[in-house]
């Protein structure tokens, strides 16, 4: 008995001094896509935030890319939970609880929860080789040409698909898009600029600097509201102004460590975090691509787990009326 407490009280002294130290080595941060899209850019933007907080810490992004992004969730469900694997993710780990019947990991039972990161809305987006200039003549060219054309993705669970299918399913095409899924809508785009695919839904963190370059045709933005704030944005409609009634979708990003991550670590983690949060160069250059850092409750562990739970019950619905999502 004496040496089972002895055993257990070293183990405390043991983490409460490996706590103390965190971080002493880098720290991994996952990113389920392909490197220079969105979730990428996201992730590398604030691990340059949380660096300082994180008493100058080395900081890595690891792109761990395939299905949707469960394949790199997967990877961080199944780490050694010491806060040296991290996970930045978006909207997928809500919607693929209702997307996929087999998942490797759960989302509320695997995972610490460290905090929000932020709100993202999306765009629509056609190659610049489509005819249409407005969201009208797009709209019924897609109706006319629907089957003959392509609908790029970044897989089963990214936020394009879940876009690209909520759309065709609020317009009632005849004909659905063929649908094509790479490993992240970096990749994605480039097919769209050069016209290897005809249409695609992504984050403004990704679609902003070409729709300013001129290199892809933008149609709408998926929020309730144009983005009125925003100096190139604002002159997109939003989808519900276009007829699409209820038609409503911002995405965000959070970020993750593997379950069992000593409470001291997570807290360091999420205390970095509300640092990076409020920092003036994070919130500018996110605000230029169109999205909001998070400033409610969701900053917090608790908040963002919350939230996630509402969101897998909520997408759920969303998913189901749309229909198309079989894997
Ligand atoms: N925007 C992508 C998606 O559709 C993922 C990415 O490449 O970041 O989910």
């Amino acid at each position: 008995m004496k040496k089972v407490l002895a055993l257990a009280l070293s183990t405390l002294v043991a983490g409460g001094a490996f706590a103390q130290s965190f971080p002493s080595k880098p720290i991994t941060i996952v990113v389920p896509f392909a490197a220079g899209g969105p979730t990428d850019l996201v992730a590398r933007q604030l691990a340059e935030a949380m660096r300082g907080p994180l008493g100058g810490a080395t900081i890595v992004v690891e792109n761990a890319a395939g299905a949707g992004g469960t394949i790199g969730a997967t990877k961080v469900a199944r780490a050694q939970p010491d806060g040296y694997t991290l996970l930045v993710w978006h909207i997928g780990m809500a919607s693929t609880a209702s997307l996929y019947r087999r998942l490797q990991f759960k989302a509320l039972e695997d995972f610490e929860y460290l905090g929000m990161i932020n709100d993202v809305p999306m765009t629509l987006l056609g190659s610049p080789k489509l005819p249409a200039n407005t969201y009208r003549d797009f709209e019924n060219y897609i109706r006319a040409n629907g089957g003959k054309l392509n609908l790029a993705h970044a897989g089963l669970g990214s936020t394009s698909h879940l876009c690209g299918l909520m759309w065709q399913s609020a317009v009632k095409l005849d004909k659905s898009m063929t649908t094509i899924a790479y490993r992240g809508t970096a990749p994605a785009m480039n097919d769209l600029i050069g016209g290897q695919v005809d249409v695609m839904c992504d984050q403004t963190t990704n679609t902003t600097s070409q729709i300013e370059a001129g290199r892809v045709k933008a149609f709408a933005v998926t929020t309730a509201k144009p983005l009125s704030g925003h100096k190139l944005l604002k002159d997109y409609p939003s989808l519900q102004e276009m007829g699409l009634k209820d038609f409503n979708l911002t995405i965000w990003h959070g970020m993750y460590a593997p379950k069992g991550t000593p409470a001291e670590v997570t807290k360091k983690l999420n205390d970095a975090l509300q640092v990076a949060l409020k920092d003036p160069d994070f919130i500018q250059k996110q605000a230029a691509l169109g999205a909001m850092v998070v400033t409610d409750n969701r900053v917090s562990p608790a908040g963002h787990k919350a939230f996630v739970a509402d969101q897998i019950t909520r997408l759920k619905t969303v998913i189901e009326a749309a229909g198309q999502f079989a894997d």
